[in-house]
């Protein structure tokens, strides 16, 4: 692949180089924030909140509805796919895509509809009536209706070594990452269910998988941590703490500490995946958004609506179960659907509310006649 200024390196996987060539048109378009000056006030019948494949899923279904969609997307707007390398179990790519071109894509779609994108974080939000509004970048957005998208990410170790390594052998998604260690052996770390299952996932794939905890017990479910113990292919390190991932281009060992501080191992292996758990970004809404016992937002049944009327909510960040592009992207459409349909109910019943009022105003006697007043 070629090295010139117009592709991006991205990390690889397993050893394997992978550059990303921005698709045609992702990377050229003049970002909404440029057009929307600081101090501005800015009418929206939809904002979304997000960039990643829920939020640019939304704003395909709203702009195609006609909604005007306003996305601020963040700084670092795309989400986790930005952060991934190969992804092959996206529907309609059977060879496979890189992560950052899949977003490219999703966002050129999304404005090719009329989509606005600003990359901008907000910063504060005010969902106590409507128009809510949001505030990014020194804009006020004002918007009838809003779709917060905003994901979840990963916990990392937080040591210099694995962000060094990460997408190089280092990875927090066994599903989407565990294919490309194929007959290799590989680390998990962390001790919960999401640890547990990943090690069980890699068996797949792993000639040996390592689960490193650093205590005596799993805090995980006691049928998972069972089903892991007595794997042949899961090898144990209880009271193991990762020290430091080593390799210089990508994953050839770990470094464990022992938790009693009576020395250190190394451990070879190929990849090590991260599996200590994930944070939803649910900061600016705290306050007004109701969230589960895990911290991710909470939706009412089976629709994306929150606890707020006019408020919709779409992927990861109410989503601690499946995590992945294909269902983050079909909340995005669910949350787009959900809010067109309350818009045109709140907009159905503003006209009702106006006929009548222009009625009475009319014929005062008339308004008897009128059902619900
Ligand atoms: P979790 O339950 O919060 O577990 C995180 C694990 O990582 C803990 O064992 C913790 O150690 C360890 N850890 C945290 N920070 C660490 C650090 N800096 N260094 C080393 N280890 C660290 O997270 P999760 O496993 O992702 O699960 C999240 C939720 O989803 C849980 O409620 C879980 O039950 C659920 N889940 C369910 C399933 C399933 O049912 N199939 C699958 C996945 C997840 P300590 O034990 O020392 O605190």
């Amino acid at each position: 692949m070629s090295d010139d200024a117009t592709s991006r390196k991205i990390p690889r996987l397993g050893g394997i180089r992978l550059d990303f060539i921005p698709a045609a048109g992702a990377d050229d378009h003049v970002p909404a924030s440029q057009a929307i000056a600081t101090g501005e006030t800015v009418e929206a019948r939809v904002v979304i909140v997000g960039s990643g494949p829920a939020g640019l899923t939304a704003a395909i279904y709203t702009a195609r509805a006609n909604l005007d969609p306003i996305v601020i997307g963040g700084v670092a707007g795309g989400g986790q796919l930005m952060i991934t390398s190969e992804v092959e179990n996206y529907p309609g790519f059977p060879e496979g895509i890189q992560g950052p071109e899949l977003m490219g894509l999703f966002r050129k779609q999304a404005e090719r509809f009329g989509a606005r994108i600003v990359d901008a974080d907000v910063e504060r939000v005010d969902l106590g009536k409507r128009p809510f509004r949001l505030w990014a970048a020194g804009v006020e957005y004002r918007a009838q209706a809003v779709i917060v998208a905003t994901g979840a990410e990963a916990i990392w170790l937080g040591i210099e070594s694995e962000t060094r390594l990460r997408g190089r052998g280092v990875s927090a998604c066994a599903t989407c990452d565990g294919f490309f260690f194929r007959d290799k052996e590989v680390g998990v770390v962390g001790g919960g269910d999401g640890a547990l299952e990943d090690a069980l996932f890699l068996t797949r794939f792993a000639s040996k998988v390592h689960l490193i905890h650093r205590r005596n017990a799993f805090r995980g479910s006691k049928i998972m941590a069972a089903r892991a113990g007595s794997h042949p292919r899961i090898q144990l390190h209880l009271n193991r703490t990762v020290e430091e991932v080593l390799g210089a281009e990508h994953v050839e060992a770990l470094r464990l500490g022992r938790t009693d501080g009576t020395g250190e191992e190394r451990l070879p292996v190929q990849g090590l995946f991260v599996a200590i758990g994930h944070r939803p970004n649910v900061a600016v809404f705290r306050d007004w958004l109701e969230t589960d016992e895990k911290g991710y937002l909470r939706t009412e049944g089976a629709t994306t609506a929150s606890n707020i009327d006019g408020v919709f909510i779409a992927g990861d960040v109410d989503d601690h179960r499946y995590r992945q592009a294909v269902t983050a992207a079909g909340e995005g459409c669910r949350a787009a659907i959900d809010a067109e349909r309350w818009l045109e109910a709140q907009e159905a019943a503003a006209r009702t509310t106006a006929d009548t009022t222009q009625a009475t105003a009319a014929s005062p006697a008339a308004a008897a006649t009128v059902p619900g007043t």
